[in-house]
């Protein structure tokens, strides 16, 4: 995020000159995780003229077509390909990153291993092995972290107001009245929902606007 929020100010004008902060100018990028995210990563280190971009992905590469263990209604898990994956780099996936190398406190490398999946669980879960006499060394000047949406940072707000998280991390709230544990406390969004679209955010946002409002006037007024 560091990295997607310095572009957009740099892009808007709003970045020091003098502030270098973080660029992939002419470096070997590594991007771990291949979401959309990652893809954000892949697109603005191209563009800001990287040497080479890697995406790696620990999960299995999805398949082209709606595969049995997404049968309609769920989301179809498929191999997507984004306007940032069309302009370059390289994608991997199911490999596991072991460990990084470098000198003077500066990256230089990244040390990974190529990993298979067992059988899927009752939950859908599958563990991993690591391929023996898979491992190797790619360059990477920049490691630019990926990894997904861990929940809300833990903040003393959460703390303060009484507000419980659910068993993922998320602030425990009401998926129709968004009520928190602690009455008149409303969550909504990514803090409630975890990590979404901001269709879904939207539409949360304004739920919780009319929950709050029938809270306080105890009336149907918004519409
Ligand atoms: C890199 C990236 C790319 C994405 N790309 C897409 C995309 O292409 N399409 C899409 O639909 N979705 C995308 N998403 C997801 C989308 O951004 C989120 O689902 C959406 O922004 C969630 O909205 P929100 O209002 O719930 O939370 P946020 O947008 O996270 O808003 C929460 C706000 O609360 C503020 N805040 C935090 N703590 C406090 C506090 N104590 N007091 C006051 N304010 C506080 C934060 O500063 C922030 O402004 C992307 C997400 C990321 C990270």
């Amino acid at each position: 995020m560091d990295f997607l929020v310095q572009q957009n100010r740099r892009i808007a004008g709003r970045w020091p000159e003098a502030a270098e902060g973080i660029l992939a100018t002419g470096k070997h990028v590594v991007v771990l995780g291949g979401g959309d995210t990652g893809s954000d990563c892949v697109g603005t280190a191209l563009r800001q003229g990287a040497r080479s971009v890697v995406s790696i992905e620990l999960l299995e590469r999805p398949p082209d077509e709606r595969s049995s263990t997404t049968p309609w209604p769920q989301w179809p898990l498929l191999y997507r390909t984004s306007s940032s994956h069309e302009e370059g780099g390289h994608r991997e996936f199911a490999m596991l990153t072991r460990g990084f190398a470098g000198s003077g406190g500066r990256v230089k490398s990244l040390h990974a291993v190529r990993i298979q999946f067992g059988e899927r669980d009752a939950s859908g879960r599958a563990a991993f092995a690591e391929i023996p006499g898979s491992a190797f060394e790619i360059p990477a000047d920049l490691v630019l972290l990926a990894m997904g949406f861990t929940g809300p940072a833990p903040a003393a707000l959460f703390e303060d107001l009484g507000v419980g998280l659910d068993e993922r991390g998320n602030v425990a709230a009401d998926s129709r009245t968004f009520a928190a544990r602690e009455p008149g406390v409303f969550a909504a969004g990514d803090c409630r929902r975890g990590q979404s679209l901001v269709v879904w955010a939207i539409w949360e946002g304004r739920e919780a606007a009319r929950a709050v409002d029938f809270h306080l006037s105890h009336r149907e007024r918004l519409r």
